[in-house]
């Protein structure tokens, strides 16, 4: 029987480098990163179905009455959602699956799926954060603002998290996620089914 892929749940302030993390760990791993759908409009230089599914309101409540979302959450007075059928046939497939999703949407995941594994990334200092949000230049002073305020409320949660990394260089944080997942599937709980016949 095909081993059940583990869901692998990331989320951490904007800024911290969790969305070039993720990009670099799926290209390093054999693993699927989920693809959400959002209200939100697309910035410079994403795809539609590469980035996200850019979907009107209309169409996200009418996927939210038809329950297709895994979870969803509003970010930033937008929505996102993940897809669940997709999540659903790629873990059930033995695949790896990434999700790259805030911190409302996270402990939503935590209460349906108990194996899920939480993962936060931070920054290396506060000031760091503000210095990565400006660079990116894709933010109105604005939702600069809001986007910072909220990355000091969202650190408050880390709590809930599994496992915290510090994003110094994404390369030392990719590698500190391989370490993560490779001991999550050394755990007694997850190896025993396979021996418990053979017990006798
Ligand atoms: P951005 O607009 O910068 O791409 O994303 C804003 C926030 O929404 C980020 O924290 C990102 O992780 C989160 N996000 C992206 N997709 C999803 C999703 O499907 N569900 C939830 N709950 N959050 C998401």
């Amino acid at each position: 029987m095909t081993k059940r892929g583990l869901l692998i749940v990331i989320s951490g302030p904007s800024g911290a480098g969790k969305g070039t993390i993720c990009k670099d760990f799926v290209k390093k791993n054999n693993c699927w990163i989920s693809v959400s759908a959002t209200t939100r409009g697309p910035r410079v230089g994403e795809i539609d179905g590469v980035n996200y599914f850019f979907i009107s309101k209309e169409d996200f409540l009418k996927k939210i009455e038809d329950e297709d979302f895994l979870e969803y959450a509003e970010v930033y007075g937008n929505l996102y959602g993940t897809p669940k059928s997709k999540v659903e046939s790629v873990l059930n497939s033995g695949k790896d699956v990434i999700l790259e999703i805030d911190i409302q949407g996270a402990l939503k995941i935590k209460e349906k799926v108990s194996e899920a594994i939480f993962i936060f990334i931070l920054p290396p200092s506060m000031e760091e954060l503000k210095q990565r949000i400006i660079k990116r230049g894709s933010e109105t002073p604005e939702s600069l603002t809001t986007r910072f305020k909220a990355a000091y409320q969202e650190i408050n949660f880390i709590s809930k998290y599994d496992y915290a990394v510090v994003n110094e260089t994404i390369e030392e944080s990719v590698n500190k996620i391989q370490g993560i997942i490779t001991a999550e599937k050394c755990r007694v709980g997850r190896v025993i089914n396979d021996y418990i016949d053979l017990k006798e």
